[in-house]
């Protein structure tokens, strides 16, 4: 079960940003918005390079009595505007690229909505689907131990993603405090409602996907409740932005995830279908939806596409052939700089991810806050607070890409760096 380190440099000089994947593409996208920095542009190296980069090997014993090593990761971006932030991802694909890639994405998100945070985000290169539930325990607990060293309330708070869930968080934070010899609620978000954590959380992401999708329509002359909807991913994100979605008219036409791909021209019964999914785990063998190829998911004549599953599911051979006039991405990253040109020059609008799912971690965020008071806000006063929080922050970011004639991505790029490279500037370097 041992993996190689995927990249093991940081950043080689000898390869070009195509060939460094997910980081890669963030590097693309930095030298996009770098023209639009004005004197700032001076600092931008700062957000080319992650500030602390830690692999950790992480031994468990496995139920047959064997020993087992994963390699884990966790990558702080930037610290200018405050602690680290970000979730932790299990999936056997994660790659350091990737764990790059998604802590920068987080300095931009959490910069883009204004809390006070950097950005981070870690992983292990594991299929959680392996392991008992014992080992996944295990493996969780020798994870936060080893990343211990650099994670903590004022320093670096993860949270869920891909695989992840409030239990794992709920043995993070019982691992972080065992070593610490105190209860420390604050050092991870996410957590379930009975230890620190915030009502709300579980659906924020999801919240803030169909909030900013409202408010673009709004901007477009679309009108939700006529809308048809297609969604990859049911999980978390997917899962609430579609029950959202529908609970405001619109129809759910199709639905992709791991187990395949379904289609109901008449729009799907979303309650019944995420009740089908938390009881199978996935929409196959789903009643009452046509079956279609997993291919045949990016010709759904549709009005909104939401990709909420992993990056690079958007590229150059499907991009073309996309029907939606919106997207709004709930997953992080995606779509693929080529893909986001020819979306661009189709006339396709892309709500991108450092702003349409910033839901999660502003109610992270507000979790934070919560523990640190050991004061806890009703539900309402949380979504209240959340979608004006991502009103606001969508408003301003329309605002420059109207005015500077630049996409949402590059608009919000624009808005992320100048404050995070404005507090680099006011802090200076040290010694
Ligand atoms: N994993 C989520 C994201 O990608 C949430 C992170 C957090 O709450 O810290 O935005």
């Amino acid at each position: 079960m041992t993996n190689p380190i995927a990249m093991p440099h940081v950043l080689p000089s000898y390869l070009k940003a195509d060939q460094l994947g997910p980081w890669g593409v963030y590097l693309q996208q930095v030298d996009r918005v770098t023209p639009y920095l004005g004197e700032l542009a001076k600092w931008v190296e700062t957000l080319k390079r992650p500030k602390r980069v830690l692999i950790v090997d992480v031994p468990i014993h496995m139920d047959d009595g064997s020993v087992a090593h994963f390699e884990g990761y966790r990558v702080q971006h930037n610290t200018s505007r405050g602690p680290g932030k970000g979730g932790v991802r299990f999936h056997q694909d994660v790659t350091l690229s990737e764990v790059m890639a998604l802590s920068a994405w987080m300095s931009i998100k959490n910069a883009a909505v204004n809390v006070p945070y950097g950005g981070a985000k870690g992983g292990i290169r594991v299929d959680p689907k392996q392991l008992s539930r014992g080992e996944l325990e295990r493996m969780t607990r020798r994870y936060t131990s080893e990343i211990g060293i650099i994670i903590g309330p004022s320093k670096d708070i993860p949270a869920p993603d891909v695989n992840t869930n409030e239990q794992i968080m709920a043995w993070m934070m019982d691992t972080y405090s065992m070593n610490e010899g105190a209860t420390a609620t604050g050092v991870v978000t996410g957590k379930p409602v009975g230890l620190g954590g915030s009502l709300g959380r579980r659906d924020a992401t999801g919240r803030g996907v169909f909030t900013v999708g409202v408010e673009a329509a709004r901007h477009i002359g679309m009108d939700v409740s006529q809308a048809r909807l297609a969604v990859q991913g049911f999980g978390n994100v997917g899962g609430v932005a579609a029950r959202l979605f529908a609970e405001a008219g619109a129809r759910v036409v199709a639905v992709q995830d791991h187990g395949g791909s379904i289609y109901q021209e008449a729009g799907l019964d979303v309650p019944t279908l995420l009740a089908h999914v938390a009881r199978h785990g996935s929409v196959a063998g789903f009643e009452g939806a046509e079956v279609i190829v997993n291919d045949a998911f990016w010709d759904v004549d549709c009005d909104i596409l939401i990709p909420a599953a992993l990056e690079q599911q958007i590229n150059e051979s499907n991009a073309k052939r996309i029907k939606a006039r919106m997207i709004i991405e709930g997953a992080n990253g995606p779509t693929t700089p080529q893909a986001d040109d020819i979306l661009h020059e189709r006339n396709v609008l892309v709500l991108p991810d450092v702003i349409a799912n910033a839901g999660g971690v502003t109610v992270s965020y507000f979790e934070w806050v919560q523990d640190f008071s050991s004061f806890f806000w009703t539900e309402d006063e949380i979504n209240a607070r959340l979608v004006k929080i991502m009103r606001e922050a969508f408003a301003g970011v329309w605002q420059v890409a109207s005015d500077n004639k630049v996409s949402l991505r590059t608009a919000t790029f624009i808005v992320a760096c100048k404050r995070i490279l404005h507090a680099r500037d006011l802090r200076g370097l040290y010694p």
